[in-house]
């Protein structure tokens, strides 16, 4: 297994867990942007959103049923940001699709 999301969902590599579900794992961010950054990822390996499709989808599916959870447990009362990278131009440093929950304080608004 070289997927190094795929190790951290195994525990092969140890991570800060902030929610777990039988389809979805959240943990924080080892390099925060903000002051709450925690990455929430579909235990099913699927390399970016550009790979979603119809045989695929309930894994996001549950991510995105995930997220309002991990915003409650880190406190994220007043609203958050989610973000996902995809390839090249998108800055994707990890191939294992994982959304960016970002919060904790006002966040500017350039999206570059
Ligand atoms: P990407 O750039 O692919 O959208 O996001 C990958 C994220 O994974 C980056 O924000 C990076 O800080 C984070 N990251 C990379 N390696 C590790 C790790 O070993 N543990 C944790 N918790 N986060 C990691
Ligand atoms: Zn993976």
């Amino acid at each position: 297994m070289d997927c190094l999301f795929c190790r951290i969902i195994a525990g092969e590599i140890p991570s800060s867990k902030v929610y777990e579900d039988e389809n979805v794992y959240a943990f924080r961010d080892i390099n925060p942007q903000a002051p709450v950054h925690v990455l929430v990822v579909p235990k099913a390996h699927i390399e970016s959103a550009d790979a979603v499709a119809s045989n695929n989808s309930d894994a996001v599916k549950a991510v995105f049923e995930a997220i309002p959870k991990v915003a409650a447990e880190c406190g994220l009362t007043n609203g958050y940001r989610v973000i996902t990278n995809i390839g090249e131009d998108g800055c994707q440093s990890v191939k294992h699709i994982h959304f960016h929950v970002l919060g904790g304080k006002k966040l500017p608004e350039n999206m570059g």
